[in-house]
C-alpha cells in the first residue's frame, strides 16, 4: 500500500506492508491524514520515531462507519494497565510518534476499544467531515491533544468554523511536497487526501 513514512528521510513508499490487525484491533481504510507540527519535528529527529507518520486522520471501517482515533494504545492486559494507569503502559504506543505505525497511509490498524465511531450528523457533510482532523486546534483551548466529545460537541453545534483553519490539501502521492507546506511560517492545517479519500 501507499504510505508515507520517515526512515530518516521522509519518503512516499508504494510498497509499504498492509497492516494486519492483531486481536483487539481494527483496519481502518484513512480517507484524510492532517500533518501536525509534531509530524514536522519527527522529521527533524524527534522521539527517535521510524515508520509511517500520522496521528490525526478520519477514516472508515470495512463496514462503512466513519471513524477517528485516540494516538495512545495500550495493551490492557500489562500489570501498570490492571491498576488502572493506562497512561503508563509498559507497552503503550502512540500511533505515528512512537514505535505504532501512523495514518498517513492507505490503512491504519488501532485498538477497537480507541476508536470513535462518528455520530450520524457526521455522514456526508462536507465542512463537518473534515472536522476530526482539526481536534487539536479546537482542543488548544483547553488543553492540546484533549478528550474528542466537547471538540465534536463543538463542532457538531457549528461553534467552530473548520474551513477557516484548513490551508491546503494534498493527494497522498505528494507528501513531501505538503510537508513543505506544512513547514512554512504561518501555514494553517494541511492534509494528505488518500485515493477515493476526498469526502
Ligand atoms: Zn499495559
Amino acid at each position: 500500500m501507499r504510505a508515507l513514512i520517515f526512515d530518516g528521510r521522509l519518503q512516499v513508499r508504494d510498497d509499504h506492508p498492509m497492516p494486519e490487525p492483531p486481536p483487539g484491533e481494527v483496519r481502518v481504510r484513512v480517507r484524510r491524514a492532517g500533518i501536525c507540527r509534531t509530524d514536522v519535528e519527527i522529521t527533524r529527529g524527534y522521539m527517535d520515531h521510524r515508520g509511517v507518520l500520522g496521528h490525526e486522520f478520519v477514516g472508515e471501517l470495512a463496514d462503512g462507519s466513519r471513524v477517528v482515533g485516540e494516538i495512545n494504545a495500550y495493551d490492557a492486559t500489562c500489570e501498570t494497565c490492571r491498576r488502572g494507569d493506562v497512561t503508563q503502559c509498559e507497552n503503550r504506543t502512540v500511533l505515528g510518534i512512537f514505535r505504532r505505525d501512523g495514518a498517513m497511509a492507505e490503512y491504519v490498524t488501532l485498538p477497537a476499544r480507541g476508536t470513535l465511531v462518528l455520530k450520524s450528523t457526521f455522514h456526508g457533510v462536507h465542512p463537518l467531515a473534515l472536522a476530526p482532523l482539526v481536534v487539536d486546534e479546537v482542543t488548544l483551548v483547553g488543553s492540546r491533544c484533549g478528550p474528542f466529545p466537547p471538540a465534536m460537541r463543538l463542532l457538531e453545534q457549528h461553534l467552530i468554523e473548520v474551513d477557516a483553519l484548513l490551508d491546503a490539501e494534498y493527494p497522498l502521492a505528494h507528501g513531501i511536497e505538503a510537508f513543505a507546506r506544512a513547514s512554512a511560517p504561518g501555514a494553517l492545517k494541511v492534509q494528505l487526501v488518500m485515493e477515493g479519500g476526498s469526502v
